[in-house]
């Protein structure tokens, strides 16, 4: 049996049926759009890309400070980073954001850590031009001078450097992170190259970058898993 051919509506009734749908259609899809939308929006935060990376202390070079312990792969994921005059003479001492960023954790953290921060950088690979994202971690601070949610300059005080309540000889221990879902978690990742950067490396390739232009790039945050 052929099929029946659609006869067009009558003019009047096909701009009807039509502005039904048109409104229909908005409100379903306001409705199923609209929270998605909003709860993406609450995850990105808009950061202008890094002009360069410093040295977490005596910046731009590490003057006055040196490095304790380095990194290496399934060992130490970071750098140590004490005064010259050795013990505690550095306690108190700034820690500085090694770039521009924002910071996506801030607080007492306990264990072994106590005062951390992360702060998120966005920066273009000079090799490939491609957007990246690190996370540098400064922890066993003594005190803490940002917040979470905050944008911060390079070579802006972060904090100071501390003994987390006694444990250690006061000394900054600072990662590079290239994945930015570790947080506090780094028993549940790799403890290599594919997720840390080698810090001192990564500052030594990254001094001056390109700023080719001055719009700011979508970066992902909320990512970590809590931590207690
Ligand atoms: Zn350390």
């Amino acid at each position: 049996m052929p099929t029946p051919a659609i006869r067009p509506l009558p003019s009047h009734q096909s701009v009807t049926l039509r502005a039904w749908l048109v409104v229909l259609c908005g409100a379903l899809c306001a409705l199923l759009a609209s929270p998605t939308i909003a709860q993406a929006e609450e995850n990105i935060v808009r950061l202008p890309l890094a002009d360069g990376f410093d040295y977490p202390v005596g910046p731009p070079d590490a003057k006055g400070y040196r490095k304790a312990r380095g990194f290496w792969p399934n060992g130490h994921l970071g750098d140590d980073w004490n005064g010259v005059g050795g013990g505690n003479t550095d306690l108190g001492d700034p820690v500085y954001s090694i770039g521009v960023g924002y910071v996506v954790l801030s607080g007492d953290m306990r264990k072994g850590w106590g005062n951390t921060v992360i702060i998120r950088h966005a920066y273009q690979d000079p090799p490939s031009g491609r957007i990246k994202v690190v996370d540098s971690f400064y922890t066993h601070l003594d005190k803490i001078m940002v917040k979470k949610g905050q944008h911060v300059e390079r070579g802006q005080k972060i904090g100071t450097i501390g003994t987390n309540r006694g444990m250690y000889l006061a000394h900054l221990h600072f990662e590079v992170r290239k994945n930015i879902y570790v947080g506090m978690h780094r028993t549940k990742y790799k403890r290599d190259f594919s997720i840390y950067w080698d810090p001192t490396d990564f500052i030594k390739k990254h001094r001056s970058l390109p700023k080719r232009f001055n719009k700011k790039v979508k970066v992902k945050i909320n990512t970590f898993q809590p931590y207690k």
